[in-house]
């Protein structure tokens, strides 16, 4: 009985096997179950990894697991019309999305599709949101800097054209921020900048845009937004969907910055997507691969050769902490993927010194071949020297009696750390940069209050754009800051901290 069930069954699949389907079943599969944006179907044998499934005319899918005897796919768009035994077809095409000048001044949907009320973008091009990234040969080491208008980085930690620098730290405490200054400052500098909003507030994200719109910056950004209240598929591929738009631009010889806010969201919807398709779980449940998650992401950020055109892709990935823990998972593996970061820390936030940039965990690590000779003269010792005056001043904190040189370098350490506090929205131009760090260099700052510091800084840079625009421009020339330049400077500096003071004191 039983060997006559066998050979039933054998000869049943025989003859499945010999139909002639015109490879239908090669290109049609059927849903076998769905829920929670995942389906899983029977069918579809030539399925590729990563292909493009369509559902219906608005919903599509793309294949993640393939398997032995289902194929797991990730729905995007409306996964709840979906239902068990629909036909999906396949359509030999990875996922795209529109790239191009158009979607300047936009804001999009991770699959390119405007969601900002002002019609439809038709986009001229397409292209995968998933690609290798440039090879060795196509590129060359960072050399031009990516000014952020920030003083403490520009000057400690600065970023140059084709970097991935890293801004990391905990809950509200300025990452966002560093990305949108940096934006704004790209102004006027031929920079087409990115932003993807991953698993973000739609609100925060609505505010942002109005930040950019406000500062005359919609015009040469783009934001890609997938907020937190759509499905992980979405978040999951809205960064790559960033980079295509980003690479299009990079591979025409044009320099762009790309902002991914944040890729802490964007694994837990990849590992939510995972467990989904029941892939095995690591540390923090995790799947093993998402370290190749955020590699074969980060990788596509170049600076390119002259045959290549020239063009750079800066990224600014952004990873959000838990209590200032930057040995976790996520953090430790795109720490070790990026360039270097930028560490914000929770406590100088707490006591306003604003940008938190902590300027002993924050690195670096290809920058400074970008950075001008300017700001390389008057910033070269800044690290040290802060570095001293926290030291000191923990010290000082426990004793008493604080000898006279210890003392003043606790003095000037106050005022240097009142120096690099800044606002938001308030980049400054290379030129003032190099100023205010040329009063800490050369002791301007000593003769003053800590209160003044701030007020004096400020009066000096409206003095210098009234009345030495010369100068101002002989500090951004090539050549750096040359000996007589120094002492024009030093001239001119004596004067308006001369006004200032009397006027300080007639307050
Ligand atoms: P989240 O974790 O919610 O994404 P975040 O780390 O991105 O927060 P932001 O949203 O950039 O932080 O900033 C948090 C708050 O701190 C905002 O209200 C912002 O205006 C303020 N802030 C940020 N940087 C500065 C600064 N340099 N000076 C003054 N206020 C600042
Ligand atoms: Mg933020």
């Amino acid at each position: 009985m039983n060997q006559n069930l066998e050979a039933m069954l054998q000869k049943v699949k025989d003859e499945i096997r010999d139909l002639k389907l015109d490879g239908q079943l090669e290109e049609i599969g059927y849903v076998i179950s769905v829920g929670d944006g995942i389906a899983f179907l029977r069918g579809l044998q030539g399925v590729l990894s990563g292909e493009l499934l369509k559902f219906n005319e608005r919903t599509y899918g793309f294949a993640m697991n393939l398997e032995e005897n289902q194929v797991g796919v990730v729905i995007l768009g409306n996964a709840y019309v979906i239902k068990e035994g629909d036909p999906v077809y396949r359509t030999h095409h990875i996922v795209e999305i529109g790239v191009g000048d158009e979607l300047l001044g936009r804001v999009v949907d991770a699959l390119g599709r405007a969601i900002d009320g002002k019609g439809e973008i038709d986009c001229l091009e397409t292209r995968p949101i998933e690609k290798l990234a440039p090879g060795v040969m196509t590129r060359q080491s960072v050399h031009q800097p990516l000014q952020t208008g920030i003083k403490i980085i520009d000057a400690m930690i600065p970023i140059g054209k084709g970097q991935r620098e890293l801004i990391i730290g905990d809950r509200q405490t300025g990452k966002t921020s560093i990305a949108l200054n940096t934006i704004i400052n790209q102004k006027g500098k031929k920079v087409k900048c990115v932003y993807v909003a991953i698993g973000q507030k739609a609100s925060s994200v609505a505010q942002f845009v109005e930040k950019l719109r406000q500062h005359d910056a919609l015009d040469y950004t783009v934001i890609i937004s997938s907020a937190a209240n759509e499905l992980a598929p979405m978040q999951y591929i809205a960064p790559y969907a960033g980079c295509s738009i980003a690479e299009y631009w990079m591979e025409k010889g044009e320099d762009t910055l790309i902002v991914y806010d944040d890729l802490s969201k964007h694994a837990v919807a990849y590992r939510t997507i995972s467990l989904l398709l029941r892939r095995p779980s690591g540390r923090e449940a995790y799947p093993g691969d998402v370290f190749y998650l955020h590699s074969r992401l980060l990788e596509r950020s170049a600076k390119l050769n002259e045959h290549y055109g020239s063009g750079s892709m800066t990224a600014l990935p952004i990873i959000e902490t838990l209590s200032g823990d930057i040995s976790a998972y996520i953090p430790t593996n795109v720490i070790s993927i990026t360039d270097g970061q930028l560490f914000l820390n929770q406590d100088a936030f707490n006591a306003g010194r604003r940008p938190a940039v902590d300027s002993g965990l924050s690195v670096s690590r290809v920058g400074s071949a970008a950075q001008t000779k300017a700001m390389k003269q008057v910033s070269s010792s800044l690290k040290l020297e802060l570095a001293t005056y926290h030291d000191l001043q923990a010290f000082a904190q426990f004793s008493s009696d604080v000898d006279e040189e210890t003392m003043r370098v606790i003095e000037h350490g106050k005022r240097l750390s009142e120096l690099m506090k800044q606002g938001t929205n308030a980049a400054l131009p290379h030129a003032l940069i190099v100023l205010s760090l040329f009063m800490n260099k050369y002791g301007y700052l000593d003769r003053l209050d800590v209160t003044q510091v701030l007020p004096f800084e400020a009066y000096l840079h409206q003095a210098f754009l009234n009345d030495y625009g010369a100068l101002l421009e002989a500090i951004d020339g090539p050549g750096g800051l040359s000996d007589q330049l120094i002492e024009s400077l030093k001239q001119s500096i004596d004067l308006v901290l001369a006004d200032f003071l009397v006027l300080d004191n007639v307050k």
